[in-house]
């Protein structure tokens, strides 16, 4: 029950993935039988995931993951307009997160809205916050730790009517609720999200969008990403996406019953509320906070019943800093401490939710027995 943190890779991924790491494991940048076995993979796979998007193939761009998508579509930005100012949300992904303040610190000015209770950003604000000189608004779908859906489509229009770019992280988004990419000039994904590989990602870059590389190199993916392509992660990738598009809105339908189901019967444990809002939400995603317990201890011992979960991200999941999305929705650092995030996938079915709800429960009912914060 951890699927915002990765995935596992569909067996069909595997398959299609397969013939390219070995007989089929040419450059696509060579001129002979292999290398062109290898570009045509890769020029299939971005046609497939372009039409996936709406958008065309040379908009796609790979790379190596979320992480690198964000730092290109940030960094890319800043470097072709050499000085100006950002407006990102305080409760972005530390891939966005940190590269702006990485900006920050090269002379770049950068705004991060507040959200409201349930984590969402107000487009007004993003309208009243644009400058003269701002050159990128980056605001991302839906947060990975509270499950919240920004509005992204009103955030996009008001970017497009001061003419302004918009980026958004859907990293946590794609194939699992639609993606409106009407007025998005560049988008974020990764596809060890969606049952693909690790390691590759892309980055949709509307055409016309004034950027520049990150890193260079040979000249790949057009000149934006030097590197030889991971063939077989996009190959998988595309794969990933194909089969997500197939089930999309069952599935949806079915992790957000799960998920409501779990939502239901953990709430009736005392002192316990919902982070994120009840509805406007990831279809997978459940985040409780529960009072008078560490959610690190309540990891661990579920952990050994059998119930893989999280505290916020994974990626801060190790530090003892209370989670920047709980704080900037408000909890207090000691409210913060006792949460817990479980995101379901495509393997969790009702004999799940009724398990982890009832361990659930067990867990906190223990922990607060010897908790020295319960009197
Ligand atoms: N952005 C969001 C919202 C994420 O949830 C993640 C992964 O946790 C990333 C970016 C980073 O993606 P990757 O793991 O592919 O680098």
């Amino acid at each position: 029950m951890d699927h915002a943190a990765t995935t596992p890779v569909a067996p069909e991924v595997l398959e299609a993935m397969n013939p390219y790491f070995s007989e089929k494991f040419g450059n696509s940048a060579s001129l002979h039988y292999f290398g062109r076995e290898a570009e045509n993979a890769l020029e299939d796979a971005r046609r497939y995931i372009a039409k996936f998007f709406g958008v065309k193939p040379e908009e796609i761009f790979f790379t190596s993951g979320g992480t690198e998508a964000d730092n290109l579509a940030l960094k890319g930005i800043a470097s072709a307009f050499g000085k100006g100012h950002i407006i990102t949300s305080q409760i972005e992904h530390h891939a966005i997160l940190h590269t702006a303040k990485w900006l920050e610190n090269h002379g770049f000015d950068v705004t991060y809205l507040p959200v409201d209770k349930y984590g969402f950003v107000n487009p007004e604000d993003v309208e009243k916050t644009i400058r003269k000189d701002t050159i990128l608004v980056s605001i991302m779908h839906a947060n990975n730790e509270i499950g919240t859906i920004e509005p992204i489509e009103e955030i996009g229009k008001i970017c497009r009517k001061y003419g302004v770019y918009f980026h958004t992280d859907a990293v946590q988004t794609v194939g699992k609720i639609p993606i409106p990419t009407k007025n998005i000039d560049l988008l974020s994904s990764s596809a060890h999200k969606l049952y693909g590989p690790k390691g590759v990602g892309l980055l949709y870059i509307k055409n016309g969008v004034k950027i520049e590389p990150i890193q260079h190199g040979g000249g790949h993916e057009r000149g934006m990403r030097s590197g030889t392509e991971n063939v077989a992660g996009i190959v998988g990738f595309a794969k990933a996406i194909e089969l997500a598009k197939k089930h999309m809105d069952k599935e949806a339908k079915r992790l957000s019953a799960l998920r409501d189901e779990l939502i239901k019967e953990t709430l009736k444990i005392g002192d316990s509320w919902l982070n994120g809002h009840p509805t406007k939400r990831l279809p997978g995603n459940a985040h409780f906070g529960f009072k008078f317990i560490e959610g690190e201890a309540l990891i661990l011992l579920l952990d050994e019943m059998g119930i893989a979960a999280s505290t916020g991200s994974a990626c801060s999941s190790k530090s003892l800093k209370p989670s920047h999305v709980l704080t900037a929705i408000g909890l207090k650092p000691e409210e913060a401490h006792g949460s817990l995030r479980l995101t379901l996938g495509k393997d969790n079915n009702e004999e799940d939710i009724k398990y982890a709800a009832d361990a659930i429960q067990d867990v906190v009912e223990k922990l607060r027995k010897i908790s020295p914060f319960k009197k």
